[in-house]
């Protein structure tokens, strides 16, 4: 019988035999997508002696037309309950309302991780030579920097004041005619995300964890950022991890930790990738780095994502991809950003196995080059299927 996840005294998770797992389909291509991806977790998930209890649960178009809102408190809630959950795309609702379903959902949930996986799989098309060369899991935060919502318009009478507040009492000469974005980086956000960083490259057996920060020119927001990555790794992980000034670069049996300015990282991550592993970075760094790193792979199609709360265990995993309105129903996009999602999902719940059987099917089904159109148009000799053969496909190579 189905039942919930719970959390220990210890903070890890107790997963039953058949644990509830709320999915929301998602608009548009998730009626194509999402039982295809059900069906290679369900087979993966079998094969390896576990069993998920999916319940699904609205958002978006779908919750809009049934309910009359766009997020149910009812899957708030049971996204709550049950600690973990996995999500199609789902469209942003536009004009009022909730800004959008995902922000809300990780405002909800405090879900300060985003981590977002890496790699090349054999087969697909890439624009540079080594794509085999990137294999780095992104720890973006996720709650604060520019993102955290704090902006005022140009012209506005909030706007105004503080323009005056801070020429009164600070000094700043801002132009009167400017918009203004605040950007706070805190020691309990930056801390809260480098230790899930080190602590999974530690359970992973993780190499590195690079900070990549801009504290050249932002000294207190992203320099700090950086410093409270130092300073977390002498008090916290002593004789597990070491900063490079402490080891002048020799680490031993530790995890390494090193930083780099982002603009360097994002030349170094073309130039010599195979030097970077696992990343922990500040919330907008995250957005550009891991959508350049995914298309350096070919992969922004099959890209998967997953915002986490490791003090919680509370994770919500899906596709990164939108709703592509236009091929919906038709049976005919990549699935395997939502099944990869699934994988980081199952890695969560400490199925590692049936995650490996995944990664290694997807991998040899590309490898065989039976692909969807997305990869179709960009390969030689390759076999063009529809979403559900593409799954099948993957069942078959488990
Ligand atoms: P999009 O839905 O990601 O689609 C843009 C293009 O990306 C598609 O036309 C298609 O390219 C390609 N694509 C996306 N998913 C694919 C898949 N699974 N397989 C193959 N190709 C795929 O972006 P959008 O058109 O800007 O956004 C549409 C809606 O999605 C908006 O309402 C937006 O707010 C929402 N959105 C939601 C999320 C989310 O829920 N996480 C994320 C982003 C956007 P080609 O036509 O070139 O083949």
């Amino acid at each position: 019988m189905a039942e919930p996840i719970t959390l220990a005294d210890d903070g890890t998770l107790v997963v039953p035999d058949e644990p509830i797992v709320p999915y929301i389909e998602g608009d548009g291509i998730g009626v194509d997508i999402w039982p295809a991806a059900r069906a290679v977790l369900d087979a993966a998930a079998a094969r390896s002696g576990h069993r998920v209890g999916w319940t699904e649960v609205l958002a978006g178009e779908k919750a809009y037309r049934e309910t009359g809102e766009w997020l149910p408190t009812d899957t708030v809630d049971a996204f709550r309950q049950y600690r973990v959950g996995i999500k199609g795309p789902l469209t942003t609702p536009v004009g009022g309302g909730i800004r959008s379903l995902n922000v809300a959902l990780r405002q909800i949930l405090d879900l300060y991780v985003c981590l977002r996986p890496v790699r090349w799989f054999r087969g697909v098309p890439s624009p540079v030579r080594h794509p085999e060369k990137v294999d780095m899991v992104v720890f973006r935060e996720n709650t604060e920097d520019v993102y955290a919502g704090f902006e005022l318009d140009e012209g506005s009478p909030a706007a105004r004041k503080l323009i005056e507040y801070l020429a009164d009492e600070l000094g700043w000469q801002i132009r009167a005619d400017s918009g203004i974005g605040i950007k706070p980086i805190s020691i309990t956000g930056s801390k809260r995300l480098q230790r899930a960083a080190l602590d999974y490259a530690l359970a992973r057996g993780r190499r590195s964890v690079t900070l990549v920060h801009k504290g050249n020119i932002m000294k207190f927001t992203e320099g700090s950022f950086k410093a409270w990555g130092y300073e977390l790794v002498a008090e916290e992980y002593a004789g597990r991890a070491v900063g490079w000034d402490s080891c002048g670069g020799d680490p031993g049996e530790r995890v390494l930790v090193k930083d780099v300015i982002a603009d360097a990282f994002l030349q170094q991550i073309l130039t010599r990738p195979d030097e970077y592993d696992v990343i922990a970075t500040t919330n907008l760094n995250g957005d550009y780095i891991s959508d350049a790193l995914a298309a350096q792979v070919g992969g922004i199609g099959i890209a998967p994502g997953a915002n986490i709360n490791n003090a919680t265990g509370h994770g919500v995993f899906e596709a990164t991809h939108g709703t592509a309105p236009r091929y919906a129903g038709l049976d005919k996009v990549n699935p395997g950003s939502l099944i990869l999602s699934g994988v980081l999902l199952f890695e969560h719940l400490g199925w590692d196995r049936a995650a490996a059987d995944i990664v290694a099917a997807l991998e040899a089904t590309i490898a065989d080059r039976i692909v969807t159109y997305d990869f179709a148009r960009l390969m030689d000799r390759a076999t063009e299927v529809r979403t559900s053969e593409f799954a099948a496909a993957i069942i078959d190579r488990l």
